[in-house]
């Protein structure tokens, strides 16, 4: 059912999708965020990793990642005001056993080649005009996205109320109140899109949304060799956007510490020696700047999508962990079909899940 107006809370990479996509299905949005602008939080970083993870057996992650990746390549793309390198992205194996994981797989699933190929050392070496230890796949139309620029490309048009912060949201007739300590706002329904925000809007639900405290490194393009592609082993490094490279990311679960640390610039660093052995030898972790934010964890890995309520039109996307951008745009149009009651997406396997019923005792979730 179209035409209804929809209160989005956050204004991330995920309610900035969410919001897109539910536009697109003719519904009125509005989006609510606590900070001054959009992508303040963890889809504030300078630049992230866009590619897709295959696996042996096609897990549900790699199927759920290919799907978002095909389509967010492709919507991302067609937004002109989005910063986007689509530089191609090297997965350098970890060692000779992952090599050869990583060429089975391509050969078993039979990937096309502008999907993904696997790339012996010298040919890996070429791509990335720097020596690597090993081979690895090569994702030709992957590349690193600028997520503030999404965001903000995503929002346009789209009516957007800021320095909101939500103290919870209440029944209101058949619709809701949003309410906030300066403004309310009514809305036939809600959708949570507040990353690690959200367990605190749904108190009863105990949604399990964990802090996964990272700290991006900046590395000034002129103390580093040049380098035009995204590589990746264990941690991530993309070329430079405004002279700064992005070199990642550190993890730690349930630290909210929100300032940069020595020791976070030197694990970055290692992770870089790890991709590209001697690429960072000219920097001093003592002179590094960075950015720290949280990513919002769920226990599987999987984000949730989907019903907060049987009836009652409370909705959440969340969950979208270390790879935010490549579920977005996938998970922002499962959403919006879901609450347009249109056909969905994706497969009923990966629908449920996604489900975060899988979650939440079926008592508190209102379900019979
Ligand atoms: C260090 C690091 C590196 C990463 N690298 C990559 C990468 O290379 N590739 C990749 O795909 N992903 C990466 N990610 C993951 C990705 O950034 C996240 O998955 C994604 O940004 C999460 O988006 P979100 O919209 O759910 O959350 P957020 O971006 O955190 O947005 C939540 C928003 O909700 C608002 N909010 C919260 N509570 C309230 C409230 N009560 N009222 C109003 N507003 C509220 C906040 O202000 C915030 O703007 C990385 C994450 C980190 C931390």
């Amino acid at each position: 059912m179209a035409g209804r107006h929809i209160a989005v809370i956050g204004a991330g990479i995920a309610g900035a999708s969410v919001a897109r996509a539910l536009l697109q299905h003719g519904h009125t949005v509005t989006v609510i965020d606590s900070a001054a602008v959009s992508a303040s939080g963890a889809s504030g970083n300078l630049a992230g990793v866009f590619r897709p993870l295959p696996s042996l057996g096609d897990s549900r992650l790699s199927r759920l990642l290919r799907a978002g990746f095909l389509l967010g390549r492709q919507q991302f793309a067609a937004l002109p005001e989005a910063r986007c390198g689509w530089t191609g992205v090297l997965h350098i194996a970890r060692d000779a056993k992952h090599e050869a994981t990583q060429r089975r797989i391509v050969t078993e699933q039979d990937l096309p080649a502008d999907f993904c190929r696997f790339v012996e050392r010298d040919e890996a070496s070429g791509l990335a005009g720097w020596p690597v230890e090993q081979g690895g796949w090569w994702f030709a139309r992957g590349g690193w996205i600028n997520p503030p620029s999404l965001c903000r490309a995503l929002l346009s048009g789209i009516d957007c109320h800021y320095h909101f912060k939500v103290a919870r949201q209440e029944r209101s007739g058949s619709g809701w109140r949003v309410v906030g300590d300066r403004e309310t706002l009514g809305a036939d329904a809600v959708v949570l899109a507040n990353g690690i925000g959200a367990a605190a809007l749904a108190p009863d639900l105990k949604l399990p949304i964990r802090a996964g405290r990272g700290l991006v490194s900046h590395l000034p393009e002129a103390a580093t060799p040049a380098f035009n592609i995204v590589a990746t082993r264990l941690g991530y490094v993309t070329p430079a956007i405004d002279g700064l490279r992005c070199a990642g990311a550190t993890m730690a679960a349930d630290d909210l510490d929100p300032a940069p640390r020595f020791a976070d610039h030197i694990e970055n660093l290692q992770r870089l020696d790890m991709a590209l052995p001697g690429f960072g030898s000219g920097l001093d972790p003592a002179q590094l700047d960075g950015r720290v934010s949280f990513r919002p964890m769920s226990p599987d890995r999987l984000p949730m999508v989907g019903p907060l309520s049987a009836n009652e039109d409370l909705w959440i996307i969340d969950g979208f962990g270390a790879r935010g951008l490549v579920f977005a745009a996938i998970c922002a149009e499962l959403l919006a079909c879901q609450i347009s009651g249109v056909p969905l997406p994706l497969e009923s396997d990966l629908v449920a899940a996604l489900s975060p019923g899988r979650f939440v005792k079926q008592s508190a979730y209102g379900r019979t």
